[in-house]
């Protein structure tokens, strides 16, 4: 698959031009920024034959497939739908966009191209999580009570910028974690939130946007989730707990882009260490995303997945803005 990276990015930098060059015949041809001078340096440091100011003249490269797009997410909206107009195949950061109906015009968008359309929520991917995800399945906590997430973390100096105070680009820690957390808890436990209660506050990064934010959300099954995000706390850790009537899962170091941290199973017959695969998180989204265009199988996050996280991130900070539970608004898909 031969990609087009739109936004001159740290996490594709870190991250994503290794995971498509780690699949099979996986070449990254352009980059698009909005600076030509960004651009070029960017394009030379990763190797990317060509660099680009202009969206439309990258799209009209017949020797590309696929578009990664991780500018600010005020500019996710524009870019995918001009990708999928140009007939590519898109993988689109997290948050999709701004709001949950921009998120849904470009879901629509997407199907009615025929091109996949994927969200890059990458904890999907983690060995971690899907030995989490099969242990409830499997039925092995019984029924599940409740979910809490530890997601607090300190945001290195390299990433604060826009996130911690450039509301119009998206930023906050809501739309920047709470969006993760609202896709953990659908994946692992295979239910939707169906309102929220929500606190949040600046706490010593955040300039204009909140740094942290805390919400408890009730399922449709009747499971709770607790949900713990920051900007701001150097030591806190990840993790997360899931219990049901049978047992309980505890799980450290896992809310991360590395696949490390620890799972352990506590029932009555004790407690026990779960293994899981230590692959790479990204590279394995891509791999599915690429075998998706190919009709095999889905994106680990759907354009779907990616509507209804950001529809449920943004009902925790509705929530926290007017002191008032929220219902959730899911977009018609
Ligand atoms: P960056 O701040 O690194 O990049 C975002 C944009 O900022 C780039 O597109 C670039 O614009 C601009 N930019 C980069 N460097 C500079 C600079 N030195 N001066 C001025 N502007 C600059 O963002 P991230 O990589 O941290 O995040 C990008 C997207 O990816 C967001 O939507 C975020 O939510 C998401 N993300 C997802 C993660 C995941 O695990 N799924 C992890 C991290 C981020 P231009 O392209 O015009 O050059």
């Amino acid at each position: 698959m031969r990609w087009i990276v739109v936004g001159a990015s740290t996490i594709a930098a870190e991250y994503m031009i290794r995971a498509f060059r780690a699949q099979p015949g996986g070449e990254v041809r352009r980059v698009v920024s909005s600076s030509a001078t960004r651009g070029q340096e960017y394009a030379e440091r990763h190797g990317i034959p060509h660099a680009d100011t202009d969206l439309a003249s990258a799209l009209a490269d017949p020797e590309t497939d696929a578009v990664y797009i991780s500018t600010t997410n005020e500019k996710h909206l524009e870019q995918a739908l001009a990708a999928i107009a140009a007939g590519k195949h898109v993988l689109c950061e997290k948050p999709l966009a701004m709001t949950a109906a921009e998120a849904a015009r470009m879901v629509v968008a997407a199907r009615e191209a025929g091109v996949t359309f994927a969200t890059n929520h990458h904890l999907r991917c983690s060995g971690s999580h899907r030995a989490i995800r099969d242990l409830v399945a499997q039925g092995r906590v019984g029924r599940v009570l409740s979910l809490r997430i530890f997601h607090a973390v300190h945001l290195p100096p390299h990433l604060q910028g826009w996130r911690i105070d450039n509301p119009a680009a998206g930023g906050g820690v809501i739309p920047d974690i709470t969006v993760h957390d609202a896709d953990t808890a659908r994946f692992l436990l295979g239910d939707e939130p169906l309102s929220v209660v929500a606190s949040m506050s600046a706490s010593g990064m955040g300039q204009g946007v909140e740094d942290s934010a805390m919400s408890v959300w009730q399922m449709a099954s009747g499971a709770m989730v607790q949900s713990h995000e920051s900007f701001t706390h150097p030591f806190a850790g990840t993790g997360l707990e899931i219990h049901g009537t049978e047992g309980s899962i505890f799980a450290s170091g896992v809310m991360t882009q590395q696949p490390v941290g620890r799972v352990e199973l506590v029932t009555a017959r004790g407690r026990e260490e779960v293994p899981f695969a230590a692959t790479d998180l990204y590279t394995t989204g891509v791999a599915e995303f690429v075998a998706a265009t190919r009709g095999e199988g889905r994106p680990a996050a759907t354009g779907e997945d990616g509507v209804k996280s950001l529809a449920i991130a943004l009902a925790v900070r509705d929530a926290a803005l007017s002191g008032q539970r929220q219902a959730i608004q899911y977009p018609d898909l």
